[in-house]
């Protein structure tokens, strides 16, 4: 049998794993971060509605500049934060992850450097490595947040092009505050000119409001969100980002033409229509992560303060062992190899009340 060693692959790629939670078939599924709410019915028409004009067109080519979309993009970042968003300032790709490879393919590559505090999102590593970029690991603190001093004293050493702050952060769930981020820009700017990427793919759930206002004058920075989450549509692939309009240039040259196809889209068009009903879910699920947190520390875990859809906690001699543990009562978490930490993502009443029985029943038999 052939392996990917065999094969003439490139050097940094050899050994390694790709990205992968494990998908299995279980009662509980609470390890993605996903929105647990299926789509409301009346959306569901509305895309069916949307994607059948879209079919009629499908002998063309999409819009490449998505046009439709990001101007609706922006008058959704405008209203939920008062900052005004024009079209030119937003992109939009098949998920954050795109906007974030498309990122590096334009300010990262072979010889330059990419920087985030870890333990952060494992796709910012492994999308650098994908796009020749070399990865740096920042420090966090034992807390899980963000010290300023050794966050600055990191960027100072080694002079990223890219620096990648995440708010709230995967998997720990902790946010960043704005002065935090203006300082470490401001020390990446010092630095060198560099693009700075803050990851607010959770933002919709935090305590925070988001740092889009920071924009304003700081031609280097980016913002990178997400539908997966807040507007419960993992599965229709559409990430977007909020920068200075030179970005969204930038990123223009390293796109495929075409990228985001019309059924793409015409569903994320209909999705935005239902914004307000979408919303409405998230206030539910901060209601049922809080109602997590809660519930952890009473049955006497520790738990890392959350600004996202999930939740933190611990803390477990072997977190593995616990993981497993934990899937043997039915519940599905994620062991992102933090020692001694796991990770829940806020699911349904139901689906929340399963896996805080399941924690319960395990606290002895650990
Ligand atoms: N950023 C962060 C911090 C994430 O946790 C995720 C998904 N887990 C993403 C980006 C990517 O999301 P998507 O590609 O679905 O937009």
């Amino acid at each position: 049998m052939t392996r990917i060693d065999d094969l003439p692959i490139r050097d940094e790629l050899r050994g390694k794993s790709p990205y992968g939670a494990p998908q299995l078939d279980v009662p509980v599924q609470l390890n993605t971060n996903e929105n647990p709410y299926p789509l409301p019915e009346p959306l569901v028409e509305r895309i069916a509605e949307r994607v059948r004009e879209a079919a009629r067109g499908l002998n063309r080519y999409p819009d490449r500049e998505a046009v439709e979309l990001r101007t609706r993009l922006a008058a959704y970042l405008t209203r939920t934060t008062g900052h005004p968003v024009e079209v030119g300032q937003v992109w939009a790709a098949n998920g954050s992850n795109e906007v974030i490879q498309q990122l590096l393919q334009a300010f990262g590559g072979p010889g330059r450097t990419a920087l985030g505090f870890e333990p952060s999102y494992s796709m910012h590593s492994l999308i650098s490595r994908g796009t020749g970029t070399t990865w740096i690991s920042g420090p966090r603190d034992a807390d899980f947040t963000v010290d300023v001093e050794a966050a600055r004293a990191a960027i100072a050493e080694h002079r990223p092009h890219v620096v990648f702050v995440t708010s709230p952060n995967n998997p720990t769930g902790t946010a960043v505050d704005a002065d935090t981020v203006l300082s470490l820009y401001e020390a990446a700017q010092a630095a060198r000119p560099s693009l700075f990427v803050v990851d607010e793919a959770y933002v919709e759930f935090s305590h925070r409001p988001s740092l889009l206002p920071l924009l304003a004058g700081r031609p280097n920075l980016v913002l990178s969100r997400t539908m997966s989450k807040a507007f419960g549509a993992a599965g229709l692939r559409l990430g977007y980002l909020a920068a200075d309009p030179a970005v969204v240039d930038a990123v223009r040259l390293v796109r495929l033409p075409y990228h985001l196809s019309s059924v793409t889209q015409a569903t994320a068009l209909a999705a935005l229509e239902h914004t307000d009903t979408l919303l409405k879910y998230v206030e539910q699920l901060k209601a049922e992560r809080d109602r997590l947190v809660t519930g952890l520390r009473s049955a006497g875990y520790e738990v890392t303060d959350s600004d996202a859809n999930f939740v933190q906690f611990g803390r477990f001699e072997d977190s593995h062992a616990a993981w497993q543990t934990i899937l043997g009562h039915g519940v599905l978490v994620r062991d992102n190899g933090v020692p001694g930490w796991l990770r829940v993502s806020a699911g349904t009443p139901a689906e929340n009340d399963a896996f805080l029985d399941a924690v319960r029943a395990i606290k002895k038999e650990l």
